[in-house]
This record gives C-alpha cells, structure tokens and sequence, in this order.
C-alpha cells in the first residue's frame, strides 16, 4: 500500500500504450459568491453593494481529483446527490472552467486549447443529460433536433443529414418514420433514445452520460442502457457514466468511481469494487441497495448523517463525520469494544441522535435515572479506564444538564480531533497478494501500520 497524491504538470502527453483515453489529474473546481453575474457586488436596496463575507466562501465542489479512463471503457461514477459528480463532468469536458489541474483527451491538455481547435474536440466529447423533455425544444421536430450538431459542426448536405439523422434513429431503437413528430410526442424513454441520436450524430468517441436514466422507469432503463451497450460496441464509444444508483454502475460500467463531498474515494473495476468494497462509504452505499429478497434478514448499515457542507469541509478523511469506522485516537490505549461504544455515544451526540433527544425532552425523571439509562444504553456494564472514563463521565453530565452542545466539543476534542482519520488526508493504492494495485481506496484503514 501506499500514498497516491499527484500533481497536475503541464502541457501536452503521448497517449500511453495501455490506451488512457482521457486523463484527470488533480482537477478542483471551486465557486463563489462572486461568480455570478454582478461578481463580489449583490443588490440591496437600491443599488448594488460589496456580497457579504459568507457568500463569497468557496464551496469546494471537486477538489483534486484524478482518474483516467481507457479506451473503449464506461468508467462509473457514483455518490449521493450534490457530491460534485456533474460538475466534475462539466470541468472535464471544460464546459466550466477548473480552478487548478487539468484534462488530457486523448494526450491533448484541454487548458491549452481554445477557439477552432477546442470546438474541433468537442465534436469528439459530447454529453446526455438527465432529463430527457427539458434539453430537447419543444418547438422542434425530432429530425432537425438531431441534426443541429452536424449542422454547427457543418457536417454533410442538407440530404445527406437527413438520411444519416433517419439511420440514426433506427441505430437508437426508433421509427426512422418519426423524423418529424415533435418531443411531446413520444415517451420519456423515447426521448433519451432521440438525445442519444443527437450525441451520435457528430461521430464522438467519447460521451458523458450524466444520469441519463434516472428520470426513467426500472423496465425503460434497462432498455434504454442495453441500447446504449450495443451502440458502445458498434461506435467504438467510451463513456463516463454518472448515476446516484449503484445497480445502474453495476450494469453499465466496467470500472467504477466512488465519490463523496467532491473527492473520489475509491476506484477500482466492477467486481473487485462490488465484491470487496474498501471503503466504508462504499460499504455504506453497498448496504443500503435493496435486498432482491424482501424476506431477506441481511442487515444494512444505511448512512446516518447528513453530508457535510463543501464550503468547509471536514479535516483530513471527509467521510469523517459519518464514519462508522473512525479510528480510535492513539493516545488512549482503548480496546475495541470500548472505542466501538465511544464513537458510537460520541456519534449519537453529534447527531442529536433519537436517544440524546429522549434524555433531553424528558423532564420528569431524575437526572441520576437519566444518566444510568443514558451510560447503559452506550456502554453497557463495562467501565472505562482513566481519563477516558472521566471524559465519558463528563460527558454523559452534559448531556443530562442539557448542554448538548458542550458535550459535542467535549467529545469531539478528546477522541475524534486526534484521530489520524481527522489529521490526515488518506490516499493509498491496495495491492493484492499478488503485488498488484486493483484498488484506489482513500481510508486510513489501508495505512501500512493499521
Ligand atoms: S479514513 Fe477514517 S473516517 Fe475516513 S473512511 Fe477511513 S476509517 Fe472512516
């Protein structure tokens, strides 16, 4: 194992032999409240004045990411919603500007590229949105819909396009008939199938596909991504594939990429990611895909917590505040079972979890019966030693005056700032036993000394 943090260089590369197609090095984008259209001024009042100081932090939206992504590959991209996956696609595809790093498509810097050259490219990378109504005008017809790119990109005679726009629509699984119904007129499936046709018709060999199939029923998307498996093999297409849903990955993507508050996480290919997920957020959204059985009794560690704010994130490890793995401080010397009932009592206070709630609401029993249901329901019968003990002790008085609050500093300053999980940030490549990397897994938990 070992640490995996690069730094963008610059200029222009050779392609390697192992066929990088596309190549994301250390690519952040970053957006302020002074990016809007007036920058660092707002109106108020009558007039435009400085925004205030919050509104012009940064909300760190991807922060030094770096994949590659082969030829002829789906490289999935997964994580919860506003985790940075389609501002990421955005960045990569320069539709927005990065804040540091850089994309290499096929060996060419992208930062290094502008006016004919770049729109020569983009003809190459084109992008399928999630909604299939809203990025088709409705006042169009299915046919000139689709022949809008050639057009821009001054593809073909007039005749000519139409003949490749009908091919195309047959290519996607519709009536090449329906060159001239308008977008209303056909399904939600239907019409990603014609956005699918638009992508195609100016011959790119890379399409970002950003949830195209989410807005779809489970029978239509299945439909929808076997089409799109045939139309990879016949085009030669490499996709980035991004989806919230991990059994959409699962079907679709040879090799996956784990995201959470704007940094990947984990990457690694289908089955080593699905069968041996190595980190726990990927565990976490692992557990939480329903069970095909319903009478199945496996237990599922659904993710608790609300994702953090990307305008300040957490130190080191940003899965941290949610973390049912954190590891324990080094300077307290606590067995296993006592940090697993410390980070869980520390969680629940952070959380205002229901059992801090219930102590808190409840005003009619005494405080000492408080205190013993609240240590009982955390630790049990075991006692803790030392100065771990008065720190729990400590806080479970806290809890039961009510201060909440101090007891969250309290327990946050004595067994999670210390942790190596809040002090550094992990980057570490898993080797199998054979020597090989078959694993990006950013956790602490692969650190050569754990
Ligand atoms: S580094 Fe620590 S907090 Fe982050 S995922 Fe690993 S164990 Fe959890």
């Amino acid at each position: 194992m070992s640490s995996d943090r690069r730094t963008a260089p610059a200029g222009d590369r050779e392609p390697d032999s192992g066929q990088t197609f596309l190549e994301v090095e250390g690519l952040s984008k970053y957006f302020s409240g002074n990016d809007g259209l007036f920058g660092p001024l707002t109106f108020e009042g009558e007039g435009l004045v400085p925004r205030p100081a919050l509104d012009r932090q940064r909300v760190r939206a991807v922060d030094d990411v770096s994949f590659e992504i082969r030829q002829g590959e789906t490289l999935g991209l997964v994580g919860e919603s506003g985790c940075g996956k389609s501002t990421l696609a955005r960045t990569v595809l320069k539709l927005l500007e990065p804040t540091d790093g850089a994309v290499y498509f096929k060996g060419r810097n992208l930062a290094d590229t502008g006016g004919e050259e770049l729109r020569r490219m983009r003809k190459d990378m084109q992008i399928i949105f999630q909604d299939p109504q809203s990025s088709l005008d409705p006042r169009m017809k299915v046919g000139p819909i689709i022949e809008e790119p050639m057009k821009a990109h001054g593809m073909l005679d007039d005749e000519d396009r139409e003949a490749r726009t009908r091919e195309l629509l047959g290519k996607v699984g519709l009536d090449p008939q329906h060159y001239n119904r308008y977008p209303h007129q056909f399904s939600g499936g239907q019409r990603q199938r014609v956005n699918l046709a638009r992508a195609l018709s100016v011959n790119p060999d890379f399409i970002v596909c950003d949830e195209p199939t989410s807005a779809l029923d489970a029978s239509i998307q299945a439909q929808v991504l076997n089409t799109m498996n045939e139309l990879q093999d016949e085009f030669g297409l490499t996709y980035l594939f991004i989806s919230h849903d991990l059994s959409v990955i699962r079907y679709i993507a040879d090799r996956v990429a784990v995201m959470y508050l704007g940094e990947i996480v984990e990457l690694a290919d289908k089955e080593e990611l699905f069968e041996n997920p190595e980190h726990p957020y990927t565990e976490a959204l692992l557990s939480a895909i329903p069970a095909p059985d319903p009478r199945s009794t496996e237990t599922r560690s659904l993710l608790e917590g609300d994702v953090p704010s990307p305008i300040d994130p957490p130190s080191g490890c940003r899965f941290r505040t949610r973390c049912p793995k954190l590891i324990a401080p080094p300077e307290y010397d606590l067995s296993d079972d006592e940090w697993d009932a410390i980070r869980d009592f520390t969680r629940a206070v952070d959380r205002r979890s229901p059992a801090i709630d219930a102590i808190e609401a409840d005003e009619d029993r005494p405080p000492a019966e408080l205190r013993r249901d609240l240590r009982g329901t955390f630790f049990g019968d075991a006692s803790l030693r030392g100065e771990t003990e008065d720190i729990v002790e400590e806080a479970l008085d806290l809890v039961v005056e009510g201060d909440i609050e101090a007891a969250d500093d309290l327990l946050q300053r004595s067994f999670v700032d210390s942790s190596i999980c809040a002090r550094e940030v992990p980057a570490y490549d898993v080797e199998n036993e054979h020597g090989d990397v078959v694993h990006r897994a950013n956790c602490h938990l692969h650190r050569d000394d754990a």
